[in-house]
């Protein structure tokens, strides 16, 4: 294999944790006060995913947009990265009109190419996207998280066997 699969990685759910009940606390997060906000950092995320990019070329998948590469790699020391642009104002193709707001981007974005997205807001259309593109012979990996626990060592260890099974293929 002459390139390294996609990982496209969402913010929100995944490196910004929101959704617990009590804050979690330790050395594996951060409270960060981003334009104003304050978000609850998993530093440990910042760190898998730096492993990941062992294995992937990883690229933005979030509303963060271009917000993404301001404050990532200070933050966490991911990045820059590709950002994978969301227009969310015009309509979408019509094959995706009734399909997660990220699905056609996302789907333009990676062309043929294998791709793994970690996300916690799939919905039923990301999942029927990634079992038609299997189907058309294009390995497809959605990695869904918790909101509150975000990226953890057992997704990291799926992508990383995906990843390895398919440049032994
Ligand atoms: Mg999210």
């Amino acid at each position: 294999m002459d390139q390294l699969p996609i990982l496209a990685v969402d913010i929100d759910g995944v490196i910004s944790l929101f959704g617990f009940e009590d804050a979690p606390s330790g050395p594996g997060f951060r409270f960060e006060l981003i334009d104003g906000t304050p978000h609850c950092i998993s530093v440990a995320a910042g760190e898998r995913l730096r492993r990941l990019q062992e294995s992937f070329e990883l690229v933005w998948a979030t509303g963060w947009q271009d917000r993404a590469n301001d404050h990532l790699p200070t933050i966490i020391g991911i990045g820059p990265l590709e950002v994978i642009e969301f227009d969310r104002e015009g309509p979408p193709p019509s094959r995706f009109a009734a399909a997660h707001w990220k699905l056609a981007p996302l789907d333009s974005f990676a062309g043929g190419r294998e791709m793994a997205w970690i996300d916690d807001s799939f919905d039923q259309s990301c999942f029927e996207w990634a079992i038609r593109r299997e189907a058309d012979g294009v390995a497809t990996l959605l990695v869904p998280t918790e909101p509150a626990r975000g990226l953890e060592e057992a997704h990291v260890d799926a992508l990383e066997t995906w990843a390895s099974d398919l440049a032994a293929s």
